[in-house]
Parts: structure tokens; sequence; C-alpha cells
């Protein structure tokens, strides 16, 4: 230790502490790394790597990154999974003897950014944690994931936090809807099987999971007596989850865990049941098989103006919402602005100039902001009055309003005439409340165009501090100063060469040349001698020097109290304007939506707690973005638990049936988002929960998708499916052979039919012809065909879903329209009609081998007879002649009877 420099011990010390961290020394200009941590920055940032002499005989790797490029170079580590540890010094260095205190001030890790360059300004940034529902280690051991899980997830940019307990599934749904930068999980229990592994895990203090700790962790931070001030039960795995979060905040010194103000308990059963694989078939979020972001529903119906409005946005529609009223607020708040175009126009023109001030108020109170940020939180609250001014301009007659009870008194001063607002968005209006005092604290104390950085200094504005603007005075009329004194000392010793100069051994000085030397005044003190001249001070120049270096320190000082002060009186008022920003997301929101539908051409639909799924001429709102202006052939869709239950949509290749499915799950989504729907009408029963299972062939990212996954999953569908629920089967059994394919599709139709309680609303697409047969056995099945025209024996899509089955598969017109040799497609018609003979007889022998098992759901009983008969035979008693004669009879009557069971 005794041969290591000052620093490198300095520096191991710290290094100790943050093992787990990429440690940025700060030396002067630079941040640099040593060691391993050298190594790792050379080849993930392709920065040159050195080596640097820290004691005796030892050289140390080193990788430095100069310190005002430190933001881009965070990112790229933080991107690829790193935590990067800030070690700052302390002191000036100018002006500490020995070596300067440093101290790491902040662990920047994926899930704790804060930095707007770091972030993508239009989606959340999570950190989430998961709690399992039992200690691991603990006697008994097990699995501890088994049971509810503990889940909290917070965004510390924007203070949000939320909690809950989750089922495993429900726990993953949420992981894939919110795709958290980080997720921690205790050391020393696996992590669950169902974290999808591209996720950047990090495993921490498994204490910190401990219930009472965390209690108490929760208590102290939010000031409350208990977690159930949240609602949030003691006992609930929900508790320690937020505990790891609050200590995982507070051991990475992230001072935004100042802006977690409260946790919002997650309510499962609030919002529509969205798993990850329908949230991708749907294309809500991403599209395509390389999950880009264009094509997807978000993308479509993302206009909003703001930040805050795009994070809300894609927040609404990963949760679409099961209570009517709630839903019902959102789509008038859509109405209000659908109205009037020019409404619409007034509103976005000013949301276009509102900044994302959810992320500004974060920085601030996180200690992290700049002087501008404060001046475009300015703008941006200064816009809040002009917003509710725009509102408030409403055409409804007054008396009707008056009737519909007290809008608007907020905000209003003495004299001034009380808004009164549509009652549409009304509600909404009254949340932005103005935050007059946050704006006006800092238009009185910052400067409009400050500096970039408290350094650069003209931040206060002057005129705010008398004493600032005085030193600022001294400061800045130095060289006037010199000037003058240097023209006073020239007339009064009547040496015309004499100057007044400055530098940083001596400070100022007077500069005589040699030859006028011996009329330097008395009081002139002689500091230094060069070649030609003589250097003085005076004792007038030594107190006015003293002054302006105090003075420059002391500017600082007050720029930097002044700055600070204001900072806190916005964080002071933190909560006050997140609950404007907040409204201010929702109008922005309400806004856009507006905005697609009109553009688009959506309507709004009607909610009810009723059972069907009634849509007029629906479309698909991507599909139709894809296509030429009118070219998108619209649909109806009726569904209902009571009648209409299962629509089975049969028709060849390319004829529409996917667009067809996904149309009606998404038009019921984006209703219960609170959007308007691309439909002329559609009147809505909420769903519970949405399902899709598409088969291998057309799942749109895992193609190579077995059929053991596409049968788990079938299942889990089968199993979690209520009344309530809608379910999308998109040619499910295609995995396996056509029988065992046909089998399964069958019987999986035949479960959702008979099971009692079940009754899901259910769109099955199948290129199996065989199942149009279910319509007859069971009376809630419908048969639906995408209409195809044969003009000279090609075919047309007509793209229109019209009632009854297909009868024909059209594939092999689908190869000549493909472009196959003539000679082929003529060979493939002779072998199909073979096939199609062949097959007529081969099926029915296999539903007569395959009965007992499809029996179990078949609605016509299997020949019972038969088996009783089999059953009763004495085979010990029989001869070999009697069994021979027993075997024809039983073969014979098989024959003609139990095929009977399963014919059309
Ligand atoms: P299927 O599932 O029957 O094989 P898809 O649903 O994948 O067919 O549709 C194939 C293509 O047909 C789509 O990519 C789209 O371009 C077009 N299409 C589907 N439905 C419509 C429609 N209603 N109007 C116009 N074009 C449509
Ligand atoms: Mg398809």
């Amino acid at each position: 230790m005794d041969q290591l420099t000052p620093i490198r011990r300095q520096y191991l010390d710290v290094k100790r502490r943050y093992p787990h961290a990429i440690v940025f020394f700060r030396l002067g200009d630079f941040y640099e790394t040593f060691d391993d941590d050298a190594e790792l920055c050379s080849r993930e940032l392709d920065i040159t790597l050195t080596s640097k002499p820290m004691g005796k005989g030892l050289r140390v790797p080193l990788a430095g990154i100069p310190y005002h490029a430190v933001d881009g170079y965070i990112a790229k580590l933080i991107a690829k999974g790193y935590k990067v540890a800030l070690c700052e010094q302390m002191s000036d260095p100018a002006t500490t003897k020995g070596i300067v205190d440093r101290k790491v001030v902040r662990v920047v890790t994926p899930g704790t950014v804060i930095e707007g360059n770091l972030l993508d300004e239009r989606a959340n940034n999570y950190l989430a944690c998961l709690a399992p529902a039992r200690r691991a280690g603990r006697a008994g051991g097990g699995d501890p994931w088994q049971g509810d899980a503990g889940f909290a997830y917070v965004d510390i940019s924007t203070g949000e936090f939320v909690a809950g307990a989750l089922t495993q599934e429900q726990a993953a749904a949420e992981l894939a809807r919110i795709r958290p930068a980080e997720v921690l999980v205790p050391d020393g229990a696996d992590p669950p099987p169902w974290l999808d592994a591209s996720m950047h895990v990090t495993r921490v203090e498994p204490l910190w999971f401990d219930s009472d700790l965390a209690t108490v962790t929760v208590q102290e931070h939010f000031r409350v007596a208990s977690p159930e001030a949240f609602g949030i039960d003691r006992a609930s795995p929900a508790v320690p989850a937020c505990g790891a979060v609050l200590m995982y905040l507070r051991e990475n010194q992230s001072a935004s865990v100042a802006l977690v103000s409260s946790i919002r308990a997650h309510r499962a059963a609030e919002y529509v049941g969205l798993d990850a694989h329908t949230m991708r078939n749907l294309e809500l979020f991403t599209s395509g098989r390389d999950l880009r972001r264009d094509g997807s529903l978000l993308a479509t119906l993302d206009l909003t103006n703001t930040s805050m409005g795009a994070r809300l946005l894609r927040r609404r529609l990963g949760q679409p919402l099961v209570d009517i009223a709630a839903i019902e607020r959102r789509l008038d708040a859509v109405a209000y602005c659908h109205e009037s175009a020019l409404r619409r126009a007034r509103l976005s023109g000013m949301l276009r100039e509102m900044p994302d001030v959810e992320r500004l108020v974060g920085r601030i109170v996180a200690g992290s902001a700049q002087p501008r940020e404060l001046v475009a939180l300015r703008r941006g609250l200064e816009l809040i009055p002009r917003l509710r001014d725009a509102l408030s301009d409403q055409q409804t007659p007054p008396l009707r309003l008056a009737e519909r009870g007290p809008e608007g008194e907020v905000g209003a001063g003495p004299g001034e005439s009380v808004p009164s607002f549509d009652p549409r968005i009304a509600e909404i209006a009254a949340r932005q409340r103005p935050c007059d005092d946050v704006a006006a604290a800092i238009a009185q104390a910052i400067d409009g165009d400050p500096g970039a950085t408290l350094d650069a200094g003209n931040v206060v504005r002057p005129g705010f501090s008398e004493e600032l603007d005085h030193l600022r005075l001294i400061t800045r009329d130095v060289r006037r100063f010199v000037a003058e004194l240097e023209a006073g000392e020239r007339e009064r010793t009547g040496i015309k060469s004499l100057k007044v100069g400055y530098n940083r051994v001596f400070g100022y000085y007077i500069e005589i040349s040699k030859a006028n030397a011996a009329l330097a005044p008395e009081h002139y003190e002689r500091r230094q001698s060069l070649v030609n001249a003589e250097r003085y001070a005076t004792p007038q120049l030594r107190e006015y020097e003293s002054q302006i270096l105090t003075a420059k320190d002391r500017a600082a000082e007050i720029e930097t109290a002044i700055f600070r002060q204001v900072c806190a009186q916005v964080a002071a008022a933190a909560a006050h304007v997140l609950a404007t920003a907040a409204a201010v997301a929702e109008l922005d929101v309400a806004c856009g939506l507006a905005e697609a539908a009109a553009r688009y051409n959506y309507v709004r639909p009607s909610l009810d707690g009723g059972d069907a799924i009634e849509v007029r001429d629906g479309r698909h709102p991507m599909v139709e973005r894809s296509l030429a202006a009118g070219a998108f052939v619209p649909n109806d869709t009726r569904l209902s638990s009571g009648d209409a239950q299962i629509g089975i949509v049969t028709g060849p290749n390319m004829a529409g049936k996917s667009t067809y499915l996904r149309q009606v799950a998404v038009i019921v989504l984006m209703a219960q988002c609170g959007s308007f729907v691309p439909a002329s009408a559609a009147a809505i029963g909420v769903v519970d929960r949405v399902f899709t299972r598409v088969g291998a062939g057309d799942d749109l990212t895992s193609g190579q998708s077995t059929f053991m996954v596409e049968m788990i999953e079938t299942s889990a569908i089968l199993h979690n499916a209520t009344a309530r629920s809608l379910v999308i089967l998109d040619e499910i059994g295609r995995g396996t052979s056509t029988y065992d394919g046909m089998a399964i599709a069958r019987a999986v139709v035949e479960y959702l039919h008979n099971r009692p309680g079940l009754q899901a609303k259910t769109l099955f697409a199948t290129h199996y012809h065989e199942l149009v047969d279910l319509a007859a056995h069971l009376p809630r099945v419908r048969n639906f065909n995408v209409a195809v025209a044969e003009e000279h024996g090609r075919i047309v899509f007509l793209r229109r879903i019209v009632p009854g089955g297909a009868d024909r598969s059209y594939g092999v017109h689908v190869a000549e329209l493909a472009g196959l040799p003539k000679a082929v497609v003529q060979r493939a018609r002779e072998v199909l009609l073979e096939l199609e003979t062949d097959g007529r007889e081969h099926a029915g022998a296999a539903r007569a081998t395959e009965s007992p098992q499809l029996s179990l759901f078949a609605a016509t009983p299997p020949d019972d007879g038969l088996r009783r008969d089999l059953a009763g035979i004495d085979v010990d008693a029989m001869t070999p002649l009697d069994a021979m004669r027993v075997l024809y009879e039983l073969r014979d009557r098989a024959r003609s009877g139990a095929g009977q069971a399963y014919g059309p």
C-alpha cells in the first residue's frame, strides 16, 4: 500500500465500495477508468487504452473520457446494461492543499437514468422489482416464485410509482407491457423462469425484501403510518418490492427518490388483461417480425404534441379499462376535441410549445437541472392559463351549463370572470391548476436567457439581487477601471509609458520602463524587475484586486444560492406542478386521438355491460393505412355470448382472415382505451381479457414457434378465459399433422362452446373446412367466409366477410396467381381431386376410430350399446369358433352404426 500514490489509494478505496459499477473517477478535465474497468471501456466505447504510473514500479491500465462528453459514453454503457458510478471532486483542486476529496455522487443504472439525452422522450423509463412470494432458502424450500409475486415499478424521471401483487402470468404480462430498463430481484434466488431473458436483471441485497424492513422503509419514505395508506395490504408481497426499490434508489444516491411521493396500487382487475403474445400479435406497440414501432397501433394513433402525452398514450394502450364510466370520461374529452377542427388546431398549437414538464420537474428535484431547464419550465407553466382560456371558450349555452353544476371556479381571482368549461372537458381543465407562483418565482429570479451552466454565470436576472448587481458591476468594469487608473497615474507621475497590467503571480501592477523608474512616486512598492522595466504595486491597487477576486467568488456564490433556492421552490411545489402536467398530458392525448379520429374517419363507440360486440363497417386501423385511400373493404361483426358466440372464419390464403380477426380485437381495445374506432358504428360490451393465439405459420415474430408452444398457449386460453373474454384463434393446430390439427381445433371449439361458464366470444380462422360442420351441432357457432369470386378460372379477393363456410381452399388458385408453371398447376388440380375423394372416405374412418376422445366434447353421445356388449363378453367361456363369430358380429355393427354418430 505504501508503494502506491495517494490517488491510487483513494481510487481503490472508492472502487471497493462499488465493485459492480464502472467507476468514472474525475481527474481534472477527465473521467478516468482504471484496471478492468479501463479495459472494458476501451473495448465497449472504442477509446484508447493506455497506462499510468501509480506507484513504485506500478503501471495501471487507464482509459479516460473528457468530462464534457461523458453523457454520450454513459449512454452507451447503460444501453449495454452496465452501471456507472460517477466519482466527483468535492473541492476545487486549485485551492485545495494535498489530495482533493472525491466522492461517488451517483450511480447511473439503466433504470435510474434521468439525463434527457439518455432517455426516449416518448416512452417511460422504468425500474421494476419482483419480490418472490416466499423468501428463498427458508425451511421447506421449493420454488420461491410459486404464488403471487410482489411487483413494483418506478419511473424516477417523472415520479410515477406503482405496486401490486400479481400472479406469475400477470407479472409476465406487465413486464412485457412496461418493458423496464432494469429489473431488481433478490440475490440468491433464481429469477423467475418467465422473466424474459433479454431484460437487464440486477440482483440486490435479499434483506431489502424482508417484510418488516420494507414496511419501515415505505413508512419512512412516504411518511405514512402503513402501506395501507395507498391501498396496499400490509402483508402483500408488494411491500417488499416497494422497499427494495426505495433501498436501491437510496444506495445509488439517486436524489430523484425525493420525487416519488406516493404509490399507486396496481389492480389488475381494472384493466383488460393482455399477455405479451396478444400485444405483439395485435401489433399494439411494434409491428412485423422485426418489432419496429412504425406500423403499430401506437404509431398510427400517436398524434400527440407533447412527450408527456406520448407517454400517457402508450400507457393507456397497454391498459385498456373495464370501467365504463371511466372510458366514457375519456371519450367525452376526445369528442370535445373532435367536434371542432379549429379548437383542435388551437389546442395543438399551444401543446406543441409545451415542454416536458414532468421530466423538467424530475431533474430539478434531483438537483441535476441546468439554468435553461428552469426557463423551459417557466415557459411551460406560463402556457397553462392560455390553455385554460382556450378550453373555456365553449359554445354550450350558459343555461345548460348552470344545470350541470359548478365548473372551473379554480384559479379565478377577484375581478376575473369565472371561466366555464364544456362539461366534457371540465374535469381535465379544472386539474390544470395554474402554477403562477412557481412560474413567477422563476421569472423574477432567473434570466430569460441564462448561461448554459451555472459556472457560465448570467443565471440570475439583473435587478433581482442588489448585491449581485453591485458585484457584477465591479467585475465587469475591470477594464474601465484599469484604463482610468492608468490615465490618472500617468498624469500624476508625468510618465507617458506607464502601464497597468495583470499577471497571475503578482496580480495587478503598474509598470514603468527602466529609463523612467527614477520618477516612480514614494508609495509605489517595487514587486518585480524585468530587463527593461520595473513593476510596482500600490495599496489602492491591492485593495482593488482583492475586491475583484472576492467579488467574482461572491457573485458565483450568490448565483448558485439563488438558483438552488428557486429550484427548492419548484421542488416544494413539485406535486402540484406534476398534477397539472398530468392533466395537460390527458388533454394532449384527447386532442391527439381526436385528430386521428378526424383524419382517419373514426367514430365514437358506445360501451355497455352486455355480452355483445357489434361493429358496422369495421376496418383494421393499420392495414387500412398501408393501403391506398378507400382500398380497405370494411366488414361487420356481431358476436354475443348468448347466440353468436363463436365465429368460424374460413377462406383461401390471403383472403383477409387474419386481418379481420385482428381488426375486431383492435377495435374493442381501442374503444376500451377511450379512443374512437375505425367503423361507421360500434357497440361494445366491455371485455375483461383479450386472448390471441396465432398458428405457427402466421405468428409474426416466432415463425419457428413449435407445436408445443402453440398448445401451451392454447391451454392457457382455455384455462383463463371467462364469459367476458374475447378470444382470437388464428389457424391453431397448424403445427402438426392434418388429422391431429383438425381434431385439436375441433375439440377446442367444442370446449369453448360447451364448457359451462366459459362462453368466451371467439373468432376462429381456419383452413380446416371440416370445422364448418360444427355449426350444425353447436347452436352458438356461426360460419363465415371471406368471399372470393372466380373469374375465368382465376380468383378475385373480395375481402368481404359473408355468412356460411367456404367449401374450397383455393390453394391451387393462389399457387397459380403466384406464377407456378401451368403444368404444375394442372397436375395439382388432378392430385387435389384424387385426394378429396379419398379424403372423404378416410375422414369417415378417422372419425370412427377417434370417436372415444372426441366424444368428450361431442354433442352426440357415442354408441354405448357396443361398449356395453363388449364389456359383457366372457372370453374364458368361449370356444375359438364362438370368438370368431362374435368378432365378425361386432365388426359389422361397428361399421354400420358408429359412423352415423359423427355423420353430417
Ligand atoms: P389470410 O389470413 O386470410 O391469409 P390476411 O388477413 O393475412 O389473409 O390478408 C392478406 C392481405 O390482404 C393483407 O395483407 C391485406 O393487404 C389484404 N387485406 C386483408 N383484408 C383486407 C380488407 N378488408 N380490405 C382490403 N385488403 C385487405
Ligand atoms: Mg392468416
